[in-house]
């Protein structure tokens, strides 16, 4: 406890998964707790497919940081990024202050990694955000709209072609998604085309779709994205992404060029900036993915007053297993961390951290999916029932879990799906008027 101040200071940056689930566990202790964020919400990221798919809001998945630390007195909740740290003095930079802390928890998570080629981003969303998922949206009903305007066949097909590159969780939602869509969703809705000509590739350059999965799952997965009219590409690499183009080679290196409109990103991640500003600050070296290793109570070596949680922190726990990038991953640490502050109250000695696998879950289309429990696999309807019950379930606040409850069941028994926007700015008037003036001068 420091002496020339009442309480002890915790400042967590970052209020994800592992952040949110810290202050929460730290609320109502005899901890000052401030909650940094570059934004005032918390994003639940496992259902942002669903928001660049139109089945649900960004209202469904996300929370305020203020609404979810409301019960907490001694919680605050600070909208600003990070950007410097000073580990001598004990303070933390943002874009509109100055934060001194005492103890420091790092959650500021995972972007994505474009493997050298950041310019790529500009034509392959990925998918962290909201912004990420609307930016998706767009894309995706956009493609439709200007496939139903396009009379050149070729151009078209181009409009109706969709790249998912990267067959993990993220890559194999996405891709089911947008095959329920076409296939299922939107048929009927259009005059001009048939949305089930879609060709939707998803790209993967290992040998399976679902990696990290047991092989019988990946089987599993691949069939029910086939019957939703998804085509797989595995041991495939993207070489190059350009203005309507990706160029891909395959393990035979046979190139191939699939002209598309929409290509979307769900291949790599790396941690955070801010991850790389610590590590340079506390001499930390950084480890795969540019992840930051932590003890065995998660501080960082030398710092014993700082801990890295969540997606940024590379962690073995203390019976030897890697601990996973996933949002259970991330809330067990956090509330690991702060429970071990809550002992260093009152003088008790904490234990290493251990993780408790609960499994993953992917899932494909309306109402299947796959599912390692580790005690056991799933696969099917079942297994989607079970993603549903936990999604709903870990979903923070009850207005939102039942207002999402109800939007499921609508959307499953009506098979129809509401949030099919194309946001953003349309193109203004005045400008298209001065466009078509010039080019009659011209
Ligand atoms: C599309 C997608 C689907 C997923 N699906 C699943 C799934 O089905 N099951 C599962 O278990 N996991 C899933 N995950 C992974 C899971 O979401 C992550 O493991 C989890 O979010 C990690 O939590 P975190 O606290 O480490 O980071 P995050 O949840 O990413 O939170 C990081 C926070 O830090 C903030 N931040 C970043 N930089 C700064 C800064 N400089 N200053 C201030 N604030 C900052 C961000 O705004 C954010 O709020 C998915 C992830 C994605 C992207």
């Amino acid at each position: 406890m420091s002496e020339d101040h009442q309480l002890h200071r915790v400042v967590i940056i970052g209020g994800g998964f592992g952040g949110l689930f810290a202050a929460r566990e730290l609320g109502n202790s005899g901890y000052d707790v401030t909650l940094l964020d570059k934004r005032n919400f918390h994003t639940f990221q496992p259902l942002l497919y669903q928001v660049a798919s139109g089945m649900l809001t960004p209202g469904d998945v996300c929370v305020p940081h203020r609404v979810a630390m409301r019960r907490y007195k001694n919680v605050k909740t600070v909208m600003g990024a990070a950007y410097d740290i000073d580990p001598d003095t004990r303070v933390v930079t943002h874009q509109y202050g100055e934060l001194p802390y005492d103890t420091l928890i790092v959650a500021t998570g995972v972007k994505h990694d474009y493997f050298g080629h950041d310019d790529w981003q500009d034509h392959a969303p990925g998918l962290k955000t909201v912004e990420h998922a609307l930016r998706m949206r767009r894309k995706i009903f956009y493609a439709f709209e200007m496939a139903e305007q396009e009379s050149d066949p070729v151009a078209r097909e181009r409009w109706l072609t969709f790249v998912v590159v990267g067959a993990g969780p993220t890559g194999v939602e996405l891709a089911g998604a947008i095959g329920e869509l076409a296939n299922r969703t939107m048929p009927g809705d259009f005059r001009r085309i048939d949305p089930r000509n879609a060709r939707i590739l998803l790209v993967e350059g290992a040998d399976r779709i679902l990696p990290g999965y047991p092989e019988a799952l990946s089987r599993e997965a691949e069939k029910m994205l086939g019957q939703l009219g998804v085509t797989v590409r595995t041991r495939t690499l993207v070489e190059d992404i350009e203005d309507g183009l990706v160029t891909m080679k395959g393990d035979q290196q046979q190139q191939s060029n699939v002209p598309t409109e929409t290509i979307l990103w769900a291949a790599g991640v790396r941690a955070s900036a801010f991850a790389e500003t610590l590590a340079k600050r506390t001499r930390t070296p950084r480890e795969k993915g540019g992840r930051l290793r932590g003890q065995p109570d998660l501080s960082l070596q030398g710092h014993p007053e700082i801990f890295v949680i969540g997606d940024l922190a590379d962690i073995t726990d203390a019976r030897g297993v890697i601990v996973p990038g996933l949002a259970p991953a991330a809330i067990q640490q956090g509330e690991y961390v702060a429970g071990l502050l809550k002992k260093r109250l009152k003088a008790r000695a904490g234990k290493p951290f251990v993780y408790k696998d609960k499994g993953s879950m992917a899932v494909i289309g309306r109402n299947r999916a796959v599912g390692d429990l580790g005690w056991a696999r799933v696969a099917g309807f079942w297994a989607w029932l079970l993603w549903i019950g936990v999604h709903i379930w870990s979903l923070i606040g009850n207005e939102r879990r039942s207002r999402v409850m109800l939007q499921w069941m609508w959307k499953y028994f009506s098979h129809r799906t509401g949030d099919r926007l194309i946001t953003g700015r349309p193109p203004s008037t005045r400008r298209l008027k001065d466009q078509e003036s010039r080019k009659r001068a011209a």
